[in-house]
């Protein structure tokens, strides 16, 4: 075998180690019985390998004891997957002077979390004249002090 050879063999071990590490054996996995979600292969390259494969589940369903939760299962075996279904609405600002983070109950539970907008959400004034400029206004948040300006628009 040249050296290239070599080379290239080399290589494709180190690929194939890669590959599965990565969980891409080389073989086709097989379910082990009809009714569970345990499968294997017989890796040309590592042996024999055995996972848990959850292949189709059913539709998220509202779980019956707990309204902010959903449950799905898997078609096979029956598996339970759940996730959480709250439904968080702002309270209103954390801190004073902040108005991207705020606190938010969820309306079922009433757990709460804090919630960080990237853009603020102002509580805004009132638009009013702006007495150093002309044709210009402006509104005040009510909770950060920031000001927004604006054209007063000529009424025809
Ligand atoms: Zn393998
Ligand atoms: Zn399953
Ligand atoms: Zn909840
Ligand atoms: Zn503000």
């Amino acid at each position: 075998m040249s050296f290239l050879d070599r080379l290239a063999k080399g290589a494709e071990r180190l690929l194939g180690k890669g590959q599965c590490a990565l969980g891409f054996h080389k073989g086709e996995w097989d379910y082990l019985r009809p009714d569970r979600c345990e499968q294997e292969v017989n890796c040309a390259r590592c042996g024999l390998q055995t996972r848990v494969k959850h292949e189709s589940y059913t539709s998220w369903e509202e779980d019956a004891q707990d309204a902010c939760r959903e449950i799905r299962h898997c078609e096979r075996c029956a598996e339970e997957d759940a996730r959480s279904n709250h439904d968080f609405v702002d309270q209103g600002p954390k801190r004073p002077g902040d108005c991207r983070t705020f606190t938010q109950a969820c309306r079922k539970c009433r757990e709460k979390k804090e919630k960080r907008y990237s853009k603020p959400k102002h509580r805004w004034g009132s638009w009013q004249a702006n007495p150093g400029a002309t044709n210009e206004m402006f509104r005040v948040c009510n909770h950060c002090g920031e000001k927004e300006f604006d054209a007063i628009k000529e009424s025809k």
